[in-house]
């Protein structure tokens, strides 16, 4: 069978000549000129890679293939499970998703990957300071599972679902990577003191994950503190590991550390497929003219080739690499100016002519085979001991100003099991009043707790809601639910 589960648990396209076979996604913009860099690399450093060269992005959006996708990439991609590709362009506007995200979410790739390290002779405002520290990202829940709804004319909704299998797996994979790149430290920053149920979800299995890992050094940071801290003195991070939003945002941070998107490249990592990629997009303005910086594709192979537990060959690349930076002779417009850069083409033969050599100063790390944490196929639910049913959130809109309308909600709750508990307009409470200044919108949440016996039932509640609904339209209701005792929801700010 030529599709393989390694000893660490990958799974790898290894054809008869002993080759891994691997999907190549060229792109759009500047794409195809950092892939064909990199392939010439590859080759030149004889990568025992065989290639399928697939599409993706704006062309097949061209062709009316709304997901950016086609079949046939797909294809590709689960025969070979790990994908070396190009920026793919994003229509902007409404219909058409980003390719990017489709591949991400159709294969599971649940981290995001980002290093970023001083390079020789890129001079950036950190230089001479040692940066090198990785941003593992959770790569497919939070804000980016894009659901989202318009809850009156005037007031839209994301929702950002964090759960703790996804947390659990995106900890244990920072810390095995931690393990396999001999770093000593792993960094959880999230936003845990605001969204301590979402945001707390990832510390709280941080916390326990690390506990498996006590010769690394674990440590939660929150997020803004971290960009911060990142700003300040990046030399003292090792490893950040991050929600969805907070990862996409510190990533793009540590790029510009270093130089810029041009050095920034990235995996995305799941269970079943792997795919590398640079961090910046398709450069429309300097696409064709073979003078962009392909070092960030050419990374994300040397990042694929360790993944494919190619080891000297990505060494060969990455000593190459930062020897023709130290050498200084041949860099690219993003470094010494458009004006005086080397073509894309001269860059990547001097590299090429490098092949071999190793830098003076600059160190290629030492690298281990990562091992991709064990995932449980399964739902894997969480049974608590007890749970119940305190109340309900019903979400309604209106004009009417917060006293009239919960002098309406009260009248309407009489003679249920059901007390109006408070009523909060985009998070504060605003009835009972506060003493607050509040901005007003349509949109308010109206808190019932149940004052009947054991748990509140479902026809209860729905009695409740439609009461509420004679007098209000209503576009949302949250079960208020308790677990073992301890309370499935957050306060308002205001409320007691
Ligand atoms: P971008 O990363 O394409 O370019 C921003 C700027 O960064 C460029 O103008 C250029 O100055 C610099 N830059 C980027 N890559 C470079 C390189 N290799 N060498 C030298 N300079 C480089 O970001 P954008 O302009 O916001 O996005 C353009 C398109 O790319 C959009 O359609 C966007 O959706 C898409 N995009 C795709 C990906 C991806 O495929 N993963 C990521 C980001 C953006």
């Amino acid at each position: 069978m030529p599709l393989i589960t390694t000893e660490t648990g990958k799974k790898v396209h290894v054809l008869e000549d002993g080759r891994k076979l691997i999907t190549v996604i060229p792109g759009d913009g500047i794409g195809p000129e950092c892939v064909e860099a990199t392939l010439k690399v590859l080759e030149a450093a004889k990568a025992p890679l065989a290639y399928e060269i697939r599409e993706a992005g704006a062309s097949v959006f061209k062709k009316g293939i709304a997901s950016g996708v086609p079949q046939e990439t797909i294809e590709s991609i689960r025969k070979t499970r790990v994908a070396l590709k190009g920026p793919l362009e994003t229509p902007v506007g409404y219909g058409e998703k980003s390719a990017n995200v489709t591949l991400r979410k159709l294969f599971e790739t649940y981290a995001n990957v980002r290093p970023v390290r001083e390079f020789p002779n890129v001079p950036t405002p950190y230089s001479g300071r040692g940066i090198d520290l990785v941003v593992v990202r959770e790569n497919v829940e939070d804000l980016y599972a894009g659901i989202e709804h318009m809850q009156t004319p005037s007031v839209a909704q994301t929702l950002k679902l964090i759960s703790w299998k996804g947390s659990e797996k995106i900890a244990r994979f920072a810390f095995e990577l931690a393990r396999a790149e001999g770093r000593k430290k792993v960094h959880c920053a999230t936003k845990s003191n605001i969204m301590k149920l979402a945001e707390g979800t990832l510390k709280r299995a941080f916390e326990k994950v690390a506990q498996e890992y006590p010769e690394i050094e674990a440590a939660h940071i929150i997020v803004d503190n971290a960009a911060h801290q990142l700003v300040k003195r990046p030399e003292q991070f090792e490893v950040i590991v991050t929600t969805n939003m907070n990862g996409d945002i510190l990533s793009d941070l540590t790029s510009g550390l270093i130089g810029g998107l041009g050095f920034a490249p990235s995996a995305n990592i799941g269970n079943e497929v792997a795919i590398f990629e640079a961090v910046h997009g398709s450069a429309p303005k300097y696409a064709g003219k073979n003078v962009i910086n392909p070092t960030a594709v050419l990374l994300s192979a040397v990042m694929m080739l360790r993944y494919l537990e190619e080891f000297a060959t990505a060494d060969l690349i990455e000593n190459a690499l930062l020897y023709t930076l130290e050498e200084g002779r041949v860099l690219t417009g993003d470094v010494v100016g458009y004006d005086r850069g080397a073509k894309t083409t001269e860059y990547t033969e001097a590299i090429i002519q490098n092949l071999g050599k190793t830098p003076k100063r600059a160190q290629v790390r030492g690298y281990k085979p990562f091992r991709l944490p064990q995932v449980d196929g399964a739902i894997a639910p969480i049974v608590p001991r007890s749970r119940r049913v305190v109340g309900v959130d019903v979400f309604v809109e209106s004009d009417l100003l917060p006293e009239a309308l919960g002098k309406a909600l009260e009248d309407l709750a009489a003679g249920t099991s059901f007390r109006l508990k408070m009523i909060s307009n985009r998070g504060t409470q605003v009835y009972p009043p506060t003493g607050g200044l509040t901005d007003l919108v349509d949109h308010y949440r109206c808190r019932f707790l149940y004052t009947g016996e054991g748990e509140a039932k479902d026809p209860e509640i729905l009695d409740l809601v439609s009461r509420v609904a004679s007098r209000f339209r209503w576009m949302h209701l949250e079960k208020l639910q308790e677990f073992d005792g301890e309370p499935g929801f957050t306060k308002a700010q205001g409320e007691d």
